[in-house]
């Protein structure tokens, strides 16, 4: 945590105080600083969210990412630069990038080779010259990317980083393996849009968020794929995939664009699936009202993955997750859908809010299984009220994760549990303005728990702060709302 005390850091500052000096000391009596102006200090390492502390960095914002990757072949590592566009949010002697792994070449500031120290996954830049409070400024990353980092976390997220496939790979950034694959600021709450040039060999088919742009071909064969974006994302939702795909391109409810990504062969079998997504789209939209992006797909990852991943406007789903039953595949590619509204177009401020976006995620696909073929929901949610005391002591309230026990099933089914109890507190048709309002009110932006908790009492016009905080935090859960006869099981 405190990485600053290394020699070469401490020259860095020294150089950053002398230049500050040299300038305050050159400049023209007329146009002497302002007093007002702030002197250079460090931008802060992290964000100092409770799980992840290092995670985010201080001191500017990320304006856009320019991610180049000269991809070769599978697990082979390859040239790569990443450009970032910030402006500083405090006058900056120096700043940290989040970064682990990989093979560092070069970093400059505004064209200026930049000063660097690399400890876990912390990049400390010291620029050459300090950067004013409100300037803009470009950070240029040369590195080797190594596609074989992954890393592996004890519950639903087991591997993640950069996801080998025979003749590709895709990626699996959640909750905090973007730095394996680009340095950035990697907190789900800093959002950017981002512009990828991928360049691949000719027979291979580079994907990536967002819309694809342009596609040239090289004198040399290779061909370059460049796609934007489009809205701002969360590091944790980057996708970008290479293989030998087909682009499957088709239509959802109002002309939304749709192109699914997927290996050659697994486009037939997983066909009947598929082309469900209209449907499900449809079926969101009638509760939460318009779909938040520009385009939808699915890439189809030929891994052995257990888990698929709500990356910004391309989930990726494991082929296991399509080649099983209807009610499976459904449930799954429902509550990837159901992610771009909450996690994707309403981001998490922190890692603490993520049983809003996995609870909704859960409600929705449950309940869209009930409909179609799957289990009955209230007998899931009974079994969930029964398990939750246990929940809590094993993996902490719902709103209050701890590191290890993130993704574990309190924010899932136990977080489903607690929309459900708000449902049955307040009312079907209030609980239903109280997600088109959140979903709405809060597009394209970071919003965490009291906002969740604020925004229902606003709408539902009570005070639900006494009801959702013993559900959020509490070491013992509620009474269920319109069920006096179900129990908890004592937590042993
Ligand atoms: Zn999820």
């Amino acid at each position: 945590m405190s990485t600053n005390r290394t020699p070469r850091r401490r020259a860095g500052l020294a150089l950053a105080a002398a230049l500050t000096a040299v300038a305050a000391f050159t400049a023209p009596v007329s146009q002497a600083a302002p007093a007002t102006v702030q002197k250079p200090s460090p931008g802060a390492p992290g964000l100092g969210d409770p799980m992840f502390p290092l995670d985010g960095n201080g001191g500017y914002a990320i304006d856009r990412y320019y991610l180049d990757f000269d991809w070769q072949a599978p697990k082979t590592p390859f040239g790569a630069t990443t450009t970032i566009k910030a402006h500083a949010t405090q006058a900056l002697s120096r700043f940290n990038l989040d970064f682990g792994g990989n093979t560092l070449h070069s970093v400059t500031v505004n064209g200026a080779p930049a000063t660097t120290s690399r400890s876990g996954d912390e990049l400390t830049v010291t620029p050459k010259s300090p950067l004013a409070k409100g300037s803009s400024f470009t950070v240029k990353v040369a590195y080797t990317a190594d596609p074989t980092q992954t890393r592996h976390r004890d519950d639903a997220i087991e591997d993640y980083g950069w996801i080998p496939t025979p003749d590709g790979t895709v990626v699996y950034p959640q909750p905090n393996g973007a730095r394996l694959i680009f340095p950035g600021s990697d907190h789900p709450s800093q959002r950017a849009p981002i512009t990828f040039r991928i360049t691949t060999p000719g027979d291979r088919t580079a994907v990536a968020n967002g819309r694809l742009v342009s596609r040239t071909e090289r004198p040399d064969g290779r061909v370059r794929w460049t796609y934007d974006s489009e809205q701002p994302l969360s590091t944790q939702l980057v996708q970008l995939a290479v293989g030998k795909f087909t682009v499957v391109e088709s239509e959802g409810p109002g002309g939304l664009p749709l192109r699914d990504v997927v290996p050659d062969a697994l486009v037939e079998p997983t066909a009947a699936y598929r082309s469900l997504t209209p449907d499900h789209l449809q079926w969101l939209q009638e509760r939460l009202g318009p779909y938040p992006f520009d385009r939808y797909g699915i890439l189809v990852g030929d891994t052995d993955l257990g888990v698929a991943l709500e990356t910004q406007t391309l989930s990726l789903v494991p082929k296991a997750d399509l080649l099983g039953t209807k009610v499976d595949a459904e449930r799954n590619m429902v509550h990837e859908l159901t992610h771009q509204w909450f996690g994707d177009s309403v981001a998490l401020k922190s890692w603490s809010d993520l049983w809003v976006s996995e609870g909704h995620a859960r409600f929705y696909d449950r309940l869209y299984s009930e409909q179609h073929g799957g289990e009955n929901f209230e007998a899931l949610m009974k079994a969930a009220y029964k398990a939750h005391d246990q929940w809590r002591r094993d993996y902490g309230a719902p709103a209050e994760p701890t590191e290890p026990n993130l993704f574990k099933r309190m924010r899932y089914d136990g977080s489903a549990l607690v929309l459900y109890a708000l449902r049955e507190q307040v009312g079907d048709a209030t609980f239903q303005k109280i997600e088109r309002a959140w979903v709405s009110g809060f597009k394209g932006r970071t919003a965490g728990t009291q906002d969740f908790i604020d925004l229902a009492s606003k709408v539902a016009g009570q005070d639900l702060e006494g009801f959702l905080r013993p559900w959020l935090y509490g070491a013992k859960t509620p009474p269920m709302p319109g069920h006096p006869d179900w129990v908890v099981d004592p937590a042993t």
